[in-house]
């Protein structure tokens, strides 16, 4: 792949049958076509932000329509327009933008704002069943068929942040998280003798130690594993009774999340306060979706770095290559705030917005606020389309350009957006401080 200008197979014109690989037999640019995977990709993360809040009851014919008319566009040849392509990955980011906020209105009208709270890392002694992916309802009604049936519910990555819920933390069978990003799930399922409910994104195919424990629910389907519909998991909660005690064991830490806009915006004016006497210099946005490589150590050691006067507000799978670390306060304003999951890139949104209007700026670009976006997946492409739709310039993404990105996208997005790929820590830093 690495020579291809492009991949494309969809239609019967393909080049010599097998796909188009310099440019489309029909006419479509290797810039189009890297353009339409990356909407796709946006679709996607779209389309899961969607599902979550229809399994709440919540849905918008609006965002539905858009997604029909997107991919028709995308998916097929109607459009061979490439500046076309550039608008509507911007029309995606707005989309998205309506999308997280729909989501985070059926997280909140069903389960309370968030609180932030501290969230045991080990394990009780006794039956468990670990709950990953995103889906705050398939963690509730685990937790509701579960109780007082002696089993205990722990999170895994992304469900880090449902502690902080009211409506989710009010079980006493909730634990607490278990592991870090999605990637460690093979190692630490194959050792915690737990049942694991597969919620969503991104669950891996499991390993033979566990597969007989593992079950998926409704979006998540994996080979030979055990599927189950309408919410019911009676027969996950039969399984866990089944399977050895997990032991008493202390986690190496305690992590916080949680953090909603209110609780945020409550302290807005002594926030004001503290970057007006200098006591606060630059507010660091570091998320997204982490993925197995040293390379993402960039972000420990930047957040290892930063002095001491900087704050960090963190969101989605990303932050647990930080969030252990203890950066302490400043005059009570947290240094390590977590927003929570990918989606709640819209509190993050807010929070801009809400600063941008205290300190009466025209521009969002003049707040002391710098953004880094950890690269991965789909959902990463669309909230970077959100940002970008929103106006705001120096985005720091990396550690791995994004394959789709060639040279001629690159350009356009650095000339445009001032986009930066993240080189290393102290340089970066140095950079954005000076
Ligand atoms: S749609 Fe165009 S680029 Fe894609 S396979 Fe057909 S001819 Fe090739
Ligand atoms: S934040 Fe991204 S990489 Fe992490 S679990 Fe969610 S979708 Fe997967």
């Amino acid at each position: 792949m690495a020579d291809f200008k492009m991949f494309c197979y969809q239609c019967s014109q393909t080049s010599q049958g097998k796909g188009c690989i310099n440019y489309g037999v029909c006419g479509k640019s290797p810039t189009l076509s890297r353009l339409q995977d990356n909407l796709i990709f946006g679709l996607k993360g779209i389309s899961a932000y969607l599902y979550h809040a229809s399994e709440l009851g919540y849905r918008n014919s609006k965002l539905e329509k858009f997604l029909v008319e997107t991919l028709y566009s995308t998916l097929t040849n109607v459009n061979f327009d490439t500046e076309k392509f550039i608008k509507l990955a911007l029309d995606i980011g707005k989309i998205n933008i309506e999308t997280m906020k729909l989501l985070k209105k059926a997280h909140i009208e069903t389960y309370g704002e968030p609180e932030s709270v501290e969230v045991f890392t080990g394990t009780r002694k006794g039956k468990g069943i670990i709950v990953t992916g995103h889906s705050l309802k398939v963690l509730e009604e685990i937790l509701k068929q579960s109780k007082d049936k002696g089993i205990n519910v722990y999170t895994h990555s992304e469900l880090l942040p449902a502690h902080g819920y009211p409506g989710i933390r009010k079980y006493d069978n909730l634990i607490g998280n278990l592991g870090k990003a999605w990637y460690d799930q093979k190692k630490l399922f194959s050792e915690i003798p737990a049942c694991i409910v597969g919620s969503s994104n991104c669950v891996l195919i499991p390993k033979d130690e566990y597969k007989d424990r593992i079950f998926t629910t409704g979006i998540v389907g994996l080979p030979e594993v055990k599927h189950i519909t309408g919410y019911d998991f009676s027969e996950v909660i039969e399984k866990a009774k089944t399977l050895p005690d997990l032991p008493e064991k202390n986690g190496d830490t305690i992590l916080t999340t949680g953090f909603s806009l209110s609780s945020i915006l409550s302290s807005k004016e002594k926030i004001k306060e503290l970057i007006e006497n200098g006591k606060i210099r630059r507010v660091f946005v570091i998320g997204g979706c982490d993925s197995p490589t040293n390379k993402n150590e960039y972000f420990r050691k930047l957040v290892e770095i930063l002095p001491k006067d900087t704050i960090v507000i963190t969101l989605a799978c990303g932050k647990f290559r930080f969030n252990d670390l203890a950066l302490g306060d400043i005059e009570g304003v947290p240094r390590l705030i977590d927003i929570g999951q990918c989606n709640d890139a819209i509190v993050g949104i807010d929070i801009i917005s809400s600063l941008a209007e205290l300190f009466n700026v025209k521009d969002i670009n003049d707040l002391p606020v710098s953004y880094f976006l950890m690269w991965m997946e789909q959902k990463a492409v669309a909230i970077l389309w959100s940002l970008l739709y929103l106006g705001i310039k120096g985005i720091r993404i990396g550690p791995i350009i994004p394959a789709w990105i060639n040279e001629e996208i690159l350009k356009y997005l650095v000339s445009e957006f001032n986009l930066k790929l993240v080189e290393e820590p102290e340089k970066d830093l140095k950079e954005i401080l000076k």
